[in-house]
């Protein structure tokens, strides 16, 4: 069953393309079951120029936009309604009051900030090399550990976004990959195999094998995407993930509806 649990829309201010575009596109691409996932609105202050997520009083319009097209598409393919929502500790009550407020199918947990660093933003780059990598690591992955024991995501995307420029520090990791997927498998949350570094200078699959095959000896589930920001990219590179899947030693995956788990085999 391909499934593509991640794509975006133009609400967000980083992405092109109609829903109706996307949802053809699945289509064409042989997927049985996609999910909206835009990106919820940032608390103040996150989201100077509008171009990370989609305004504040937006959340309803993007609901009645997937609606539309859920309706529209005839389960072919099946549309599922997320949304991606941002780690960002301060305003996690503000976050959870956002997720309730509509029945979402599946909620995304991201971590694409350190402090108040956009980490993965390509014109804040700059402030890696001012950064200890190694300990940008450390922080990110304290972020995205407590963001999955927080409760308020079934899948955390992208596991090591962290990667996305190529800054990874030398050593070992296993030590790390063992704790992080011991603290996602204690939370009890998915995670996300995606495509998209695939597309990014790292070149990629989020997480790498190393991660991956932790998740799988953790008993940590998973999902598959493509993050898509336009019509192009829906089921981009899911071959690719699906392998790195099963490489890893999983025989299933996940997804999400009314934000119950459902597993079927890969
Ligand atoms: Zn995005
Ligand atoms: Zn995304």
């Amino acid at each position: 069953m391909m499934i593509d649990l991640h794509m975006h829309t133009p609400r967000c201010g980083h992405a092109a393309g109609a829903p109706s575009e996307y949802v053809a596109a699945a289509r064409r691409a042989g997927l049985e079951v996609i999910a909206f996932t835009d990106h919820l609105a940032l608390p103040d202050g996150y989201d100077p120029d509008g171009e990370y997520a989609m305004r504040p009083g937006e959340l309803g319009d993007y609901v009645a936009e997937v609606r539309e097209v859920q309706r529209l598409s005839g389960h072919s393919p099946r549309v599922l309604l997320g949304i991606e929502a941002d780690w960002v500790p301060p305003h996690r009550g503000q976050t959870a009051r956002a997720i309730a407020s509509h029945a979402f199918d599946v909620v995304l947990g991201s971590v694409h900030f350190l402090g108040d660093w956009a980490f993965d933003d390509p014109s804040l780059i700059d402030e890696w090399s001012l950064r200890d990598v190694a300990g940008a690591w450390d922080e990110y992955f304290e972020a995205f550990t407590h963001a999955a024991a927080s409760g308020l995501f079934d899948v955390m995307a992208h596991p090591d976004l962290v990667k996305k420029f190529g800054h990874v520090p030398p050593g070992d990791l296993s030590a790390l990959y063992k704790d992080v997927a011991a603290a996602v498998a204690d939370a009890g949350v998915a995670v996300e195999v995606s495509s998209a570094g695939l597309r990014k200078p790292c070149r990629e699959i989020y997480p790498s094998d190393a991660l991956l095959s932790a998740f799988c000896r953790a008993g940590v589930p998973v999902t598959t995407a493509s993050d898509a920001h336009t019509p192009e990219e829906v089921g981009s590179g899911l071959a690719e993930v699906r392998e790195a899947v099963e490489r890893a030693g999983y025989s299933s995956i996940v997804y999400f509806e009314a934000r119950e788990m459902r597993e079927v085999p890969l």
